[in-house]
């Protein structure tokens, strides 16, 4: 293919995903895929690729290419100077300096029940005169006044965005507001929204949408909510329902009055007087003005010509607007503005921060990059055999599961055999049942909140497939309930943390003294049993035990040895000179017990 004439050559990062490339390239994911079929490399849009292969495709479809500019080697004390920025999420010890901050809140709910419409009218109804002449850009955040407060709404409504998010360990949202449309009720991805809200720990107000309507029944709704494990306040709850319009924006502003009471009770904070450090909430690349990205100031404040890190990519914040499109110069926490001048677009969900120099800027992208690279191996114990890993080493207490069932019936049988299984020491959590076939955003909640999926009599649709296959979470599928049990309980009982036994495994009389520098050797014999190098060992003086330790070194006439029977003699030490002639050395393992 030729090189398109005129076309600057486009730079490309070391390590670069599917996806970004093709942003980069601007050519379509499908087209890129193709031509890297073609060439024999198999990946999703989530495969990282390197600079190499990258090249090859993007002359293969006729564009030019170069090297980034080569990032700074991550030199000992660069990697010194940016451990402290790596923990992403940041801690603030000193209290005094923290600041109230405004909510930040996303709109879920089931398909037409009205998200959009609700986020355009709480837009519309709260633009203030000063904002007025500004057009509304969608930048994927805004932010409101509503009597003097600041409200941000985050635009991408739906659980699938918040859950994607999440994965990414993004957890943007203070208050989620569920809308439900009161002639339609609670529906499947209201059912969704609601476990995948609960699975955040993030607070829920109820728009209880299409109030208008001539068929709206709220007390049908409320009652489905309060089956659905949301129970309002009138129902002795403490979830707030508000009943609203978003066609003649009824009730809107006690909605926003709501939301911010939700809020209050969260105190949300944030020290505004540090750099920077947020999460890119949506990024693309501008043919006119380069890469292009909405950030959500976290904590901190960002100023135009901090220098920024955002995933892979660094630079000076050139020009800041919001959502109105106006040029600000100033970002405070919970403020989304989209910035110019990142030399690369990031990916939503994306840590970003200010950073001191662009030497700590370099070293923390390589960090980045690599971490990257990396993220195939997940931490999260996303299967039933890491969760049993992860326990064993007393790192998780909890299994949590995604269950998906055919029909009804079989649900509420499985969920009540479930809920007989004993959960002492290790917790069995359903984050998310309903009846249908395994989707992608059972793949997703799964994904953030390091659960299992769990299948009876379902299939996987297709996108569904495509996640399995880009993450590592764990999808079962069963088609007898007995082995869908068995499994749980042997992952459970696999889980549970092992008691420690101790076993005695022989005794030695120390008969002779010796000593070498300044180590007492204690020459022995084996009475019983066996002494064991490394064995956890007591000496015991008269029945009483005057030391506990363990056998360091253990010799049969000259040579180290692992182990002497009894009936020999040995020489041994212990992690103690205090040894006598007349001492029991009583030699003993902590394993645990077998269940
Ligand atoms: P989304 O899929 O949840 O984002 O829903 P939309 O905001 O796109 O709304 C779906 C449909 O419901 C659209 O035709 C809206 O005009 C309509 N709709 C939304 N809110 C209301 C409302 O309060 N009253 C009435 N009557 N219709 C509404």
């Amino acid at each position: 293919m030729a090189v398109i004439e005129g076309r600057p050559p486009v730079v490309l990062p070391k390590q670069v995903s599917v996806r970004e490339l093709a942003t980069l390239l601007e050519v379509s994911i499908v087209d890129l895929m193709r031509a890297l079929v073609n060439m024999g490399t198999m990946a999703s849009i989530n495969t990282t690729i390197d600079f190499d292969t990258a090249t090859l495709v993007a002359t293969e479809l006729g564009i030019e290419t170069k090297a980034e500019e080569e990032i700074a080697p991550p030199v000992e004390d660069a990697e010194a100077e940016i451990a402290p920025l790596k923990p992403e999420l940041w801690t603030e010890d000193d209290a005094s300096k923290l600041k109230p901050r405004p909510p930040v809140i996303t709109i879920l709910g089931h398909v037409d029940h009205g998200k959009t419409s609700l986020l355009d009218a709480i837009r519309t109804t709260n633009v203030t005169a000063r904002e007025a002449g500004g057009i509304t850009q969608h930048i994927g955040a805004y932010q409101i006044e509503y009597k003097d407060r600041k409200v941000t709404f985050l635009d991408t409504p739906g659980h699938e965005a918040f859950t994607a998010m999440r994965a990414r360990g993004a957890q943007l949202t203070d208050v989620a507001i569920l809308v439900v449309a009161a002639d339609d009720g609670v529906q499947p991805q209201t059912i969704e929204a609601i476990s995948h809200v609960k699975a955040a720990g993030v607070p829920i107000v109820v728009a209880l949408n299409k109030m208008d309507k001539a068929d709206a029944n709220p007390d049908q709704v409320k009652a489905q909510l309060a089956e659905h494990n949301v129970t309002i306040e009138e129902y002795g709850g403490d979830t707030p329902l508000v009943p609203v319009s978003a066609r003649t924006k009824l009730g809107i502003d006690d909605l926003l009055e709501t939301v911010l009471l939700v809020a209050d009770v969260a105190e949300l904070t944030a020290n505004p007087d540090r750099p920077a450090i947020g999460r890119v909430v949506e990024a693309h690349l501008d043919t006119k003005r380069g890469p292009v990205a909405t950030v959500l100031v976290q904590t901190g404040t960002l100023e135009r010509g901090d220098f920024v890190v955002a995933g892979v990519s660094a630079g000076r914040v050139k020009a800041m607007t919001d959502d109105k499109g106006k040029p600000v110069g100033r970002a405070e926490p919970s403020r989304p503005v989209e910035i110019l001048g990142l030399p690369g677009v990031p990916e939503a969900g994306d840590v970003f921060r200010v950073v001191a120099d662009e030497k700590t800027a370099k070293a923390l992208v390589a960090a980045n990059a690599r971490e990257r690279a990396g993220a195939g191996a997940s931490e999260k114990p996303a299967t039933l055999d890491e969760m049993f890993a992860q326990v064993k080493e007393g790192k998780a207490k909890e299994l949590k599961l995604v269950l998906k069932a055919d029909v009804q019936g079989s649900l509420e049988a499985i969920k009540g055999a479930l809920a007989k299984i004993p959960q002492e020491e290790v917790g069995l959590q359903v984050i998310h049942d309903a009846v249908g076939d395994i989707t992608e955003s059972d793949l997703t909640l799964a994904a953030a909140s390091s659960a299992v999926v769990i299948g009876f009599n379902t299939k996987m649709e297709a996108p569904a497939k495509r996640v399995a296959d880009q993450t590592s979470v764990d999808v079962r599928q069963y088609k007898v309930i007995y082995e869908l049990l068995d499994d749980v309980q042997k992952a459970l009982t696999g889980m549970l943390e092992p008691v420690m036994v101790e076993a005695v495994i022989g005794h030695a009389e120390v008969r002779q003294i010796f000593t070498a520098g300044k180590t007492t050797i204690a020459g022995c014999g084996v009475l019983d049993g066996v002494m064991r190098r490394g064995a956890q060992a007591r000496l015991l003086r008269g029945g009483e035990v005057t030391h506990d330790g363990h056998i360091e070194s253990l010799r049969r006439v000259k040579d180290d040895v692992r182990e002497v029977a009894a009936g020999l003699e040995c020489g041994i030490t212990l992690d103690t000179n205090d040894i006598q002639v007349g001492d029991v050395i009583e030699a003993y393992t902590v394993q645990p017990k077998p269940r």
